[in-house]
């Protein structure tokens, strides 16, 4: 791996319920040269979720301190009161490891990431067969309260009018294809 390929990274976007975090993990069990960009957040952790594994959960206060010191890549306020951003020390620690970050963001953080990385990200978007199984999937994977899925389908809505903005669209219906289909465009990107 040459200084140029080691600065790629692979981000992957999609409405909350799409899948993404079930394709996220396949890829990561199928490339041992990504490795998942743990991203800070102010949300509180779900149950069976680690500080430092699923994300670096921070309180709104420290989130807001590492804004001030320019520490990410991007950030979001991704839903009401709850910051998301993608640390830079992340990022090139991953790529001093020699490896390829995977970045898991909502839709206007991978557009900004996408502008600033241009060619050298790849950036993927899941999307739900409808907007109805999105819905079906939220309520039954049973992490959300009443209000809180309002709030995810309500802003899926939105985030499906943005998906022409990515480099390629993944309809995840049948769960094998779609991460076949994903790892297929990985893995031409990371040889290119
Ligand atoms: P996201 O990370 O996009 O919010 P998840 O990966 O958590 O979504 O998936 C949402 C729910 O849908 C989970 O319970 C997951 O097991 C389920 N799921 C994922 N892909 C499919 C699929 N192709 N068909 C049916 N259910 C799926
Ligand atoms: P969840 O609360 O379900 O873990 O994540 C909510 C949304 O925030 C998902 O769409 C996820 O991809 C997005 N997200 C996670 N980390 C980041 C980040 O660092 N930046 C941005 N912009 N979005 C993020």
């Amino acid at each position: 791996m040459d200084a140029g390929d080691s600065h790629k990274l692979i981000i992957i976007t999609a409405p909350s319920g799409s899948g993404k975090s079930t394709i996220v993990n396949f890829l990561l069990q199928h490339f041992t040269n990504l490795k998942f960009s743990v991203s800070a957040c102010t949300r509180l952790p779900r149950a069976g979720e680690m500080n430092g594994v699923n994300y670096h959960f921070i309180s709104a206060q420290d989130f807001e301190m590492k804004i001030q010191e320019d520490a990410f890549a991007e950030y979001e306020m991704v839903y009401p009161g709850k910051y998301y951003g993608t640390l830079k020390s992340e990022l090139v620690s991953i790529w001093n490891q020699e490896k390829y970050p995977l970045v898991d963001i909502d839709v206007q953080g991978a557009m900004r990431l996408k502008k600033y990385y241009q060619e050298n990200a790849l950036t993927i978007f899941i999307k739900a067969p409808s907007i109805e199984e999105l819905e079906n999937r939220l309520r039954k994977r049973g992490t959300e309260t009443e209000e809180s899925l309002l709030e995810r389908i309500s802003k899926a809505t939105e985030e499906l009018s943005f998906s022409n903005h990515f480099d390629h669209i993944i309809v995840n219906d049948n769960l094998a294809l779609a991460c076949e289909q994903t790892q297929q465009l990985i893995t031409s990107f990371i040889q290119k």
